[in-house]
């Protein structure tokens, strides 16, 4: 079974989320528990969390379809005592937000060394962050999002993915989400069949197929290993369609949320009407 959607809107509350989602006919959706580009929020109110919790019964939508996103200026590998203590802070807020949603996965960007750090200590202290916030935390998987590799952004190599693995002690509790703009802005092809094949038996070999939690669908603007981020529509930018339509007919992606971080809104439920069209017929 796939689970396919879009990361929307939780403007009014985050139980309107999933209501955009049921309107767009997603069988799954990713949001923002709070704004993603402040450091501070107010806490979820009792009212909201079971507003929310209503909502996803009504709805038919389990935890296992759901992909929140922590905020973009987390960075859990920062090379500075109190700007990573910050990072910490807020990312076990994000971890406890979850918790209180009845959700059981948070998507986050690994973090950046920013040229003080080299990419090993940068990667093993990542670790460490993702150790200390699930000490603090129940029941909510840390999900590890390939990055295009943009600035000093580490986890554009599955390598660097796998290394965090390595450093984390609860490792029931740790897995990655592939975005194949990401994916492709950082060197791996995914432009035909042939390409998507070696790409996830990369993948496998590198990580593995029981770490992933989730896959962001997104075509490119930015070129093959350009180390750009830049999101486009599903066939519109730089690597076409044939890896959306390839992804759909492999069971290795079902049970997981399969999430548009397309750029046009407005099209979500026809990309999301079409990925379902391309799933092969029973
Ligand atoms: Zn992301
Ligand atoms: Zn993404």
């Amino acid at each position: 079974m796939k689970y396919i959607g879009a990361h929307v809107s939780a403007a009014g509350g985050v139980d309107q989320a999933v209501i955009r989602a049921h309107e767009l006919e997603a069988t799954a959706f990713a949001l923002f528990t709070k704004n993603q580009r402040q450091w501070r929020a107010a806490p979820l109110s009792t009212e909201v969390i079971s507003a929310f919790r209503s909502a996803c019964e009504r709805f038919n939508y389990q935890p296992e379809q759901i992909l929140p996103h922590d905020s973009f200026l987390i960075n859990l590998g920062h090379p500075e005592a109190e700007a990573l203590e910050k990072s910490r802070a807020a990312f076990i807020d994000e971890l406890q937000r979850c918790e209180q949603l009845g959700l059981t996965l948070l998507n986050f960007h690994p973090g950046s060394h920013l040229n003080q750090l080299d990419e090993a200590q940068c990667l093993q202290r990542i670790a460490e962050s993702i150790n200390i916030a699930l000490d603090k935390t129940q029941g909510v998987t840390a999900v590890i999002e390939n990055t295009a590799g943009q600035g000093t952004n580490l986890g554009f190599r599955f390598e660097q993915l796998a290394a965090i693995i390595d450093g984390v002690e609860d490792k029931s509790r740790v897995g990655v989400c592939i975005d194949t703009c990401h994916a492709f802005a950082g060197g791996y092809d995914l432009r035909t069949e042939e390409d998507c094949v070696a790409t996830f038996a990369e993948f496998e070999r590198i990580v593995g197929f029981n770490y992933l939690r989730g896959m962001h669908l997104n075509d490119a603007k930015s070129a093959f290993a350009s180390r750009v981020d830049r999101h486009h529509s599903l066939g519109e930018g730089n690597i076409g369609k044939t890896v959306f339509s390839w992804l759909m007919k492999d069971a290795r992606f079902d049970g997981i949320p399969l999430i548009l971080e397309t750029i046009q809104p407005a099209i979500w439920q026809d990309e999301i009407a079409w990925l379902k069209s391309q799933q092969k017929s029973a």
